[in-house]
C-alpha cells in the first residue's frame, strides 16, 4: 500500500452520495438480492465518470497492493471500502471508493473492520506499519510499530491476501529488475519509471539511499 492523498470530492457527487445511498439503501432494505449497479448521471454510468479520478488519485495503480499495469488480466474496478452489502449509504461516498485490482476486489466483505489501513489515511506511510522481507518477498507487521499498529497491519495483510496469490515473488522480481535498472538509469528518469512500477512502496521516493540499504541477497 502505497500513501497517496485523495482530492476534494467532485462537485456532482458532493452534491448527490447522500441521497443516492440512501436509495440503494432503502431498496436493499426491500429486497435484500438488490444488486448494486452503478446509476448513470447526466447519461454517463458513475462508475465510467469515477474511474478516471480515482485513477489519478493513486497513479493507476491498485490503492491496496500497488499492483500496476491493471490492464494485464486485472483491469481495474471501483472498490467500496465499508462494503457495500453492510455500509449501503456509503455506496457513492468520495471518501470510500478506491481503484482496485480484481484481486484484492475478491477480498471477503464480511470480515472488514475499521482497523483496516488505507492509503490515504493521514499520517499512513508504508515504513510505518510494514517491513518488506527481502528473503521471502513477504511483508509483514513492522514490529518497532505499536501493537495496535501491528495489529491493523496483521488484519491488512491477511483480509487483502497481501503474502499470496503470487504478491511475494512478484515483489522479489519487481526488487530485482529495480536493481538492474538502477544500475542503467539517470536519476531524472527513475522517478517516471517508479511511478510506472508495481509495488512502489519499496522503490520509493528515497530510492538512493533506498537502493544503499538493500542487501544483496
Ligand atoms: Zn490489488
Amino acid at each position: 500500500m502505497t500513501p497517496c492523498t485523495r482530492p476534494p470530492s467532485p462537485d456532482w457527487l458532493e452534491e448527490h452520495w447522500e441521497t443516492w445511498g440512501r436509495e440503494f439503501a432503502k431498496r436493499r432494505d426491500e429486497d435484500s438480492q438488490h444488486r448494486f449497479n452503478w446509476r448513470t448521471w447526466q447519461g454517463k454510468p458513475l462508475n465510467i465518470r469515477l474511474l478516471p479520478l480515482l485513477s489519478e488519485m493513486t497513479d493507476s495503480h491498485c490503492a491496496y497492493c500497488d499492483w500496476f499495469p491493471m490492464d494485464t488480466g486485472t483491469d481495474p474496478t471501483i472498490d467500496h471500502f465499508h462494503p457495500k452489502a453492510h455500509f449501503p449509504q456509503l455506496a457513492y461516498a468520495w471518501e470510500n471508493l478506491y481503484l482496485c485490482c480484481r484481486q484484492c476486489q475478491e477480498k471477503d466483505d464480511n470480515r472488514f473492520t475499521e482497523e483496516l489501513l488505507r492509503p490515504d489515511e493521514p499520517g499512513y506511510g508504508f515504513e510505518r506499519f510494514f517491513i518488506y522481507k527481502y528473503a521471502n518477498g513477504e511483508i509483514c507487521p513492522n514490529p518497532a510499530a505499536t501493537e495496535k499498529e501491528q495489529q491493523r497491519a496483521r488484519l491488512t495483510i491477511d483480509i487483502f491476501k497481501l503474502n499470496s496469490r503470487g504478491r511475494p515473488q512478484a515483489r522479489k522480481r519487481e526488487l530485482k529488475r529495480f536493481r538492474e535498472r538502477f544500475h542503467e538509469s539517470v536519476p531524472e528518469d527513475r522517478d517516471e519509471w517508479i511511478s510506472e512500477s508495481p509495488f512502489r512502496y519499496l522503490l520509493c521516493e528515497e530510492s538512493g539511499d533506498m537502493f544503499a540499504n538493500i542487501p544483496h541477497v
